[in-house]
């Protein structure tokens, strides 16, 4: 198969009528663009896992503060607080989420899965998912490859870009691929996975894309929290076989459908919403300062 899937609906024929699994058709996508061999692509697969885990820890041992100050250890705080909210797992599952984040908030080495702003979803859910279900790597490994189909699908009948489709299309498509990733690993159907993502974008639907003083910081790092909680939500959901009801192609569409009317302010350029407070502004003001103040003498404006 050398073409992409222009929907979910496409994809599940294409492996019904091949009588293979919904991950095979993203290794056979795989080897066929990469010019591959299909070991070398779970060995990517493998290498891509562990930087997500070496995130999650990283941001939990290092120190963790960004130079504008607006990251200052959030996850260790999370993950060492005495009071879990609704379980140790829930609380292990945000601080990952928080984790993995920060340290590509403070420059770090993640996966941008599907982007660096949404680096923190994948890693919190799929770690914590493991480790509660005690799943071989293999299992997660097929599960990051549904992740993989189901992003490819939402960049060509929307966008996983927040310049171009806000933050739903970024942290939403993170969640959208969490939740599918975490249906397949608990032994889901296509339907119930496909079922998780229709759920998850529209619960991420009209998310905007306002990130303080123009740093994926704020809100950025609390939004890969809160949709891994959203993406466990769903698969739970999805399990169950509560039907999104509209279904997943029809979803995406709305979310390409909200990402093109959404006004520029709210796509990345930092003029709306959170960014344009009264605080978001005074950040952005004292971050342009401080980036004026590093500059070398010959750099700076006459
Ligand atoms: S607010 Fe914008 S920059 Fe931040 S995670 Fe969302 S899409 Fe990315």
């Amino acid at each position: 198969m050398s073409f992409l899937f222009n929907s979910f609906k496409e994809w599940k024929q294409y492996c019904l009528d091949h009588d293979m699994n919904l991950y095979e058709a993203v290794i056979e996508y795989e080897t066929a663009q990469r010019g591959k061999e299909e070991q070398a692509i779970w060995d990517g697969l493998l290498s891509a896992y562990q930087v997500m885990k070496d995130a999650v820890e990283t941001g939990l041992r290092e120190e963790m503060t960004s130079r504008s100050g607006m990251i200052n250890n959030g996850a260790k705080k999370v993950y060492k607080h005495p009071v879990a909210v609704l379980s140790p797992e829930f609380q292990k599952l945000i601080a990952r989420a928080l984790a993995a984040k920060e340290v590509n908030s403070c420059m770090g080495r993640v996966v941008a899965a599907p982007t660096a702003g949404a680096s923190g979803i994948l890693p919190g859910t799929l770690y914590t998912l493991q480790e509660i279900h005690e799943l071989p790597d293999r299992s997660i490994l097929e599960g990051l490859l549904i992740g993989a189909g189901i992003a490819l699908i939402i960049e060509e009948k929307a966008s996983l870009a927040g310049a171009v489709g806000g933050c739903q299309a970024e942290t939403g498509s993170a969640a959208a691929m969490a939740a599918g990733a975490m249906v397949y690993c608990l032994g889901g159907n296509v339907d119930q996975i496909f079922n998780a993502v229709a759920i998850t974008i529209q619960c991420m639907l009209g998310l905007v894309c306002d990130p303080v003083a123009g740093l994926v910081e704020v809100p950025c790092v609390v939004r890969n929290a809160s949709a891994a909680a959203i993406a466990n939500s769903s698969a739970q959901i999805a399990l169950a076989d509560v039907s999104a009801v509209i279904p997943v192609d029809e979803c995406v569409d709305a979310m390409g459908e909200i990402g093109a009317s959404m006004e520029s302010k709210y796509k990345e350029t930092a003029m709306g919403g959170l960014a344009a407070t009264l605080t978001g502004q005074n950040i952005s003001k004292r971050v342009l300062i401080q980036d004026i103040e590093m500059l070398p003498d010959e750099d700076l404006p006459e």
